[in-house]
């Protein structure tokens, strides 16, 4: 959607309220016409400004059962809808949540819908895995998910809450970059909810929060891991130099990086860590695991890195426009996940549903 689309609408959206003799708004209407208002100067026009927008115009419908065509109020908001519902189903653009502070107050207003104190629902799991390099010593790792789990309308939202502390400065610039390059490669997933709607989006959103906030986030440091020139011109290089070449960039800056301790040089490594922090063990080297909803098997786990094509196994040469990826997603990675949604549904009334995840 461009600009132009959205400030048409914009124009459209009041002159219908004026028609209608709705000038001072307030209430479920005002929700409305913020909404509409963020849609562009917060969100660009992405799935999740319309999902939002969708959610407010539900809610209004809810308060007006009982308007009918003939309500030009009616007409307004359903014109409204007819547009963003259309938009958002043509868009192909994946949800890429920039605006934290307008969802936030979204998802406050939805617990008060809901009149439960427990939502939006945070969900802490602790995953341990445990690591065995060849002829090294048995490792265990420890880590938690700070995942948080909402609603809106056509979107399932999971925030996953970390903090950023370079110890310098220009962290804004590369907590966004890190930001984006996660979410465009893990928004991929749509979730059923068991209640006969068609399948949400899953939608992740990293939400950086300040290092002081000392609880309920990931503390996240930045490392830069200096790789020598290659041996020759990567053009020059048949395809199995420039693999192996790329697998000893990889693992140079995999060494020493970590849940914890992202490069920030390597686009990859920061998607891989992501994948710890929604809840999956590596898939190199791990003997045993705890606390991960799907079973340990060895084929999967213990294999050496760099060898199988998942993002938890191999970091190496994503290349997503050229559909060359060594490390991809696999349905399982969203197993803790799906864990957490159908713990968010047992809390809103919906314990029986089945939760489904798709690729
Ligand atoms: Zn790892």
């Amino acid at each position: 959607m461009a600009s132009q689309d959205c400030e048409k609408m914009r124009k459209k959206w009041a002159e219908d309220l004026k028609a209608a003799g709705k000038t001072a708004l307030s209430g479920k209407l005002l929700d409305i016409d913020s909404a509409l208002s963020a849609l562009w100067s917060t969100y660009q026009g992405s799935k999740l400004g319309l999902a939002i927008l969708l959610e407010m115009i539900d809610r209004w419908h809810g308060e007006h059962a009982g308007a009918g065509a003939s309500d030009k109020t009616w007409q307004a908001v359903t014109a409204l809808e007819r547009w963003a519902a259309g938009v958002y189903h043509q868009s192909t653009a994946t949800v890429n949540a920039r605006g934290s502070d307008f969802g936030q107050k979204v998802i406050a207003q939805r617990a008060v819908v809901l009149k439960s104190g427990q939502l939006p629902l945070k969900i802490s799991y602790h995953v341990q895995q445990r690591q065995q390099w060849p002829s090294e010593k048995m490792k265990t790792y420890t880590w938690s998910t700070y995942l948080e789990v909402a609603e809106h309308g056509p979107v399932v939202l999971v925030r996953v809450f970390a903090a950023y502390d370079p110890g310098g400065a220009k962290s804004e610039a590369i907590k966004q970059s890190m930001k984006n390059v996660i979410e465009s490669f893990w928004n991929v997933a749509k979730v059923d909810l068991g209640d006969g709607r068609r399948p949400r989006d899953l939608q992740f959103d990293l939400t950086w929060v300040d290092p002081s906030i000392s609880s309920y986030r990931q503390l996240i440091v930045p490392k830069t891991t200096p790789v020598g020139p290659p041996p020759k011109p990567l053009s020059a290089m048949n395809p199995a130099e420039l693999k192996a070449w790329r697998d000893e960039v990889s693992e140079t800056r995999g060494a020493g990086a970590s849940l914890s301790k992202w490069d920030v040089e390597d686009r990859v490594e920061v998607i891989h860590e992501f994948g710890h922090m929604i809840g999956n063990p590596d898939e190199y080297y791990v003997k045993s695991f705890e606390n991960v909803p799907s079973p340990y098997r060895a084929d999967i786990y213990d294999k050496p890195g760099f060898t199988t094509d998942s993002i938890m196994n191999n970091t190496d040469n994503y290349d997503k426009k050229n559909n060359k990826s060594y490390g991809k997603i696999h349905l399982r990675h969203f197993d803790t996940v799906k864990r957490a949604i159908a713990q968010y549904l047992m809390c809103t009334g919906r314990s029986g549903n089945t939760v489904t995840v798709t690729l």
